[in-house]
Formats: structure tokens, C-alpha cells, sequence
């Protein structure tokens, strides 16, 4: 008798083969049988006419803080995520010394859209080591499984402390970081996480660690993962780190190095298919590069207090060196800082984060009664109105409403056609939900179920069962994940119960239920009907149903080499 039956689903294997109807019988944890009818069971679920799948791996999330407070790592599960990985662009929190921590801390609030008192109440200290981390994660326990990255802001930070942010490390350090290194991948680390990219920046304005590494560090990093033959070299590409410069340290590793973000821009659109070009052209070397893309439109919510899309500018260090709001607001009234501003602005051509696209920026909330009639306005038509350059209105307008308007700026990956091409590209990865990071700013933590309505039902730009592959297949071959990612007789019973013809992600909402009560945006499911991790039920088709003391994921530290 099995544990659990899940009768008469279209069943999609996670392989990107045609789907097969029948019955997936489950015992212990795992998949016991599959097809067919089968037998009796202690629970039945009945699927006529829904798909049942292996469940989602999220390969891009910065969970690292929120799982030690929150082990169900909400909302990812209840969106059908059964596998998340940790840790991505090295934003560790391990390891970490004691005198380290406030410090590691103000770095990750900027970068993480978390408040730092949410951080500061929330991230339970019951390590110092990579592997206490681990071992403090599978003591405690976690809700759906993940893998964790070792990442170099925190090794930087463990060896060079405050100085991490400040200079390049000497040939001692770099070899400390390599000793911390090793024995991140000894204790089961799914690989080594970095971050070169302009956008990354801590408290202050001040760059976040691994920005300050040159060759010599990065090399001799990824070549110490390298060594362990398993895992991948993950990083977030800044304009130092090239493709072919990438390529050359996979020929050397030997091991696949993923790279994000592969988003599309209308002010440059031509540079994401030239990257794509080169990392396909590096594959058909034997190289195995693979670019990490999005399925979600980049949009940002945000206030003048903290607008994260403009930080990838050199103008813009100023405002973030700023200490307190009176300072911040002089920053912004400075007719001198607004012309650099401006002139780094226009020569952008899609290499920022926003990059003047005024007519794709939304005036969301205003402050002020009287100025409600500009709710939903571009800034393009209100700065055009008002005979003013939209940078000196935004600020303006932002300043007479004590910077709390709030805005969203559509800022990349929203031509559809040419993300079509991208995602319809077999070898990339589809991921950078970010879930757990950019809490204020956006919530793409439902990406998998954006995949499967929007891209493929609605637009059918990939089939259901290539859909399914990418989510779920393809990344546990990619990260090494042993026995899941398929529906398949002795793989971990992760899997997910959805009705193709309504499934999709919900509209997001703001939530106030942080540590410390900060706000975050969070999403709900439409017509998943159910989720399972190692066999344990933990969403239904409201949510999750799961016990809250339940911790059916696994820490995972053994992957494929
Ligand atoms: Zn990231």
C-alpha cells in the first residue's frame, strides 16, 4: 500500500518528453510507481485534468537570512518551488565571526531590499563556519530543500574584515580565502557564488566585497571549488568580468559557470543576443558556460528613500554616501550632482539598471491628496507637461512629498519578443526569481508558474513539456542535484499538481510581516492545486496546508559530479 496516490494526472516528467495519463504512487518520501493504475493507498488525491510535475528548482534565491527565521522560506513553496538554492552572487551570511556580523549585515540590506532592523531581529547566529551553517540548517530544520552556495563576500569579509570593501587582498589572504573556500565544497556547498556586477553595493554606497577582487583572487577562488570536481562557478557579471574571460576560467575548472543576469534592454537591445552568441559559441568549444536568464519583466517598486535602480550609477554615489534624510534630500536639490547624473543618464545605453527610460516609469502612490490625479502618469508625459527635464521633476516632485511617492519603473526584459528568443534558447537557465532579496522592490518568486502560463500556454513560445524541463529537470542536471528533477520510480517524491489552463502566478501584494514588522511584497498562486516536498503535502490550492512545525526539505550537500 502506498502512502500517498495521486490518480489519473497527465503526468510530465520532468524530462521534456510528452506527457504520459496515469496514476504516481509514492511511499517513504519517494516515488514508488508511475503510470498506469495503481494500487491502494492511505491518502488519494484525484487529478483528472490537471498535470502533475516534478516540483520547481529555484536556482537563483538569497534566502541565506530568512531560512534561519523563517524555515518555509515563504512564499517560494506555496508557489511550487520544492528545491531552492542558496547563496547566489556570494551573498552569504556564512562565514561569519561573531565582530563580523553587524557588518555582514549592512551589507546585505541594501542589496537584499531588507530592512536592516528585520535583519538584525530575524537571522538567528548559531554558526560561524560554512559547516556549522549547514549543520545549524539541518539541525533546525528546513522546509523545502536547498543547496547552498559558498560565497565570496563573506569569505573575503571572514579574512580581510571591514577592509574587504576597500582593497584588493594580498597574496596571503587570497590564499586564506581559497583554505574557506575548500572547505565550503567539503562540507557540501553546491558550488562557489561571486559577484562583479556595478549594481551590488552595501550600505553607504560602499561595494559589495567580491567587487574588489581582481583576477589573481577570482582565479585562485574558482580554481579551489574547481578542485572538488563538483559544483558550479556562479557569478553576477559586472563590465571587468568579459565572456571570453569567463570562458578561459572554465576551460580551466573543468566545471559549468553560470552566469547571470541575461536580461534584456530596449535602450540596447542587440547586447543580450551578443552575449548569447558568445556563451553558445564557448559551448560548441566543450566550455560550459550557461546564461542564467529571467521570465519576468525587471520592474521595481520604489520611493526616493531608497531607489536601488539608480545605484549602478558612479553619479550616484553621493546620494548613497549620504548619512540620514536632510543630508539625502541636499544631495537631490544639488544642481551640480544633477547634471552628472544627467550626463551619466544619456550615455547609458543599457548598461544600468535604469537607463532613462522616463515613458516605462509610473508615478504608484502619491503622498499628497492633491496630487492623486498623477497616480499611474509616465514621468516621460508629467516632465513634458510641466516644460521640465524628468530627472529635475522626479526629484522635485519626490522632494515636495517628503520622498515618500512611490514609483515603478519597467526596467528591462519587456520586450516580448526578444525574450521569447531567449527563453525558447534551449541552454539557458531560467531562474533569477531573487526570492528573498529586493523584498520592497519586486516579487518574482512565482517565475515558474509565470513560465508555464504566460510563456507557454499563452504565447506558446515552448511547449508545456519543455516548460516543466526547464524548471525542473535541467537544473538538478545543471547544479548536480541527485534523484530529483524528474518523476521517476526512486527519485524524492517533490512534485507539483497544477491545472494547465489556469495556472499562473497572482498579483503582488505588500505584506507586513518581517522581523521588526518591515513590509515586503509577496505573490500568491493561481490554480496550483498542489505541492509536496519528500513526500509531504505543503500547499493546496489556498496555500500552504503544511503543519508549521513540519521540516520535510532537505539540506543538500552531495551532488553529481
Ligand atoms: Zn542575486
Amino acid at each position: 500500500m502506498f502512502d500517498l496516490l495521486i490518480k489519473d494526472a497527465e503526468i510530465f516528467d520532468g524530462s521534456g518528453a510528452q506527457p504520459v495519463h496515469g496514476d504516481v504512487g509514492v511511499s517513504g518520501g519517494k516515488i514508488a510507481a508511475v503510470g498506469g493504475k495503481l494500487g491502494a493507498a492511505k491518502a488519494t488525491v484525484k487529478a483528472e485534468g490537471l498535470a502533475l510535475a516534478p516540483g520547481i528548482i529555484d536556482g537563483h534565491t538569497h534566502y541565506d537570512a530568512q531560512i534561519t527565521w523563517d524555515p518555509f522560506v515563504d512564499p517560494s513553496p506555496a508557489l511550487g518551488v520544492t528545491t531552492a538554492i542558496l547563496g547566489n552572487c556570494g551573498f552569504t551570511i556564512a562565514p561569519c565571526r561573531p565582530a563580523d556580523r553587524d557588518l555582514t549585515l549592512r551589507h546585505l540590506t541594501h542589496v537584499e531590499g531588507m530592512s536592516l532592523d528585520a535583519l538584525r531581529a530575524g537571522v538567528r547566529w548559531e554558526f560561524e563556519s560554512f559547516p556549522q551553517y549547514l549543520d545549524m540548517l539541518t539541525r533546525l530544520g528546513v522546509g523545502p530543500n536547498v543547496a547552498c552556495f559558498s560565497g565570496h563576500s563573506s569569505v573575503r569579509t571572514w579574512v580581510m574584515g571591514e577592509e574587504a570593501t576597500q582593497r584588493v587582498a594580498t597574496d596571503e589572504e587570497v590564499v586564506k580565502m581559497a583554505a574557506l573556500v575548500r572547505e565550503a565544497m567539503a562540507a557540501g556547498a553546491v558550488g562557489f557564488a561571486s559577484s562583479t556586477a556595478e549594481a551590488h553595493n552595501g550600505e553607504g554606497g560602499l561595494p559589495m566585497p567580491s567587487r574588489l577582487a581582481d583576477d589573481r583572487e577570482l582565479r585562485a577562488l574558482v580554481n579551489a571549488m574547481g578542485e572538488s570536481r563538483a559544483g558550479v562557478y556562479m557569478l553576477t557579471r559586472g563590465a571587468k568580468t568579459s565572456i571570453p574571460y569567463l570562458e578561459e576560467l572554465a576551460a580551466e575548472i573543468k566545471r559549468p559557470v553560470v552566469i547571470a543576469a541575461l536580461f534584456h534592454s530596449n535602450t540596447n537591445p542587440t547586447a543580450a543576443f551578443t552575449t548569447l552568441d558568445q556563451v553558445n559559441a564557448a559551448r560548441g568549444r566543450g566550455h560550459q558556460l550557461v546564461a542564467q536568464t529571467s521570465c519576468c519583466p525587471l520592474s521595481m517598486d520604489f520611493t526616493f528613500k531608497s531607489p536601488y535602480l539608480f545605484e549602478s550609477m558612479k553619479s550616484w554615489k553621493a546620494a548613497m554616501a549620504a548619512h540620514g534624510e536632510a543630508e539625502l534630500k541636499a544631495v537631490y536639490r544639488d544642481p551640480a550632482w544633477r547634471a552628472a547624473v544627467k550626463q551619466e543618464l544619456a550615455a547609458a545605453r543599457g548598461r544600468l539598471v535604469f537607463n532613462g527610460e522616463w515613458d516605462k516609469l509610473f508615478v504608484v502612490e502619491v503622498a499628497k491628496p492633491e496630487n492623486q490625479a498623477m497616480e499611474g502618469a509616465t514621468l516621460a508625459a508629467l516632465a513634458k507637461e510641466a516644460g521640465k527635464d524628468p530627472l529635475d521633476f522626479i526629484l522635485d516632485f519626490a522632494l515636495s512629498e517628503n520622498l515618500d511617492t512611490a514609483f515603478v519603473a519597467q526596467l528591462l526584459h519587456n520586450d516580448e519578443k526578444a525574450v521569447a528568443k531567449i527563453l525558447a534558447d534551449p541552454n539557458t537557465h531560467i531562474s533569477l526569481s531573487d526570492a528573498g532579496a529586493h523584498l520592497t522592490f519586486f516579487c518574482d518568486a512565482g517565475f515558474g508558474l509565470h513560465l508555464m502560463g504566460h510563456w507557454s500556454r499563452d504565447l506558446g513560445v515552448l511547449d508545456l513539456a519543455q516548460a516543466v524541463h526547464r524548471l525542473t529537470g535541467q537544473p538538478a542536471t545543471l547544479f548536480g542535484i541527485r534523484n530529483r528533477g524528474l518523476v521517476r520510480e526512486g527519485y524524492a517524491a517533490d512534485l507539483m499538481l497544477f491545472d494547465p489552463r489556469t495556472v499562473a502566478r497572482g498579483p503582488k501584494r505588500r505584506a507586513h510581516d518581517l522581523p521588526s514588522g518591515a513590509a515586503r511584497l509577496t505573490t500568491s498562486a493561481v490554480g496550483l492545486h498542489g505541492v509536496w516536498i519528500n513526500g509531504t503535502r505543503v500547499a493546496d490550492q489556498k496555500g500552504f496546508c503544511v503543519d508549521p512545525k513540519a521540516r520535510p526539505g532537505e539540506v543538500l550537500r552531495n551532488f553529481m559530479s
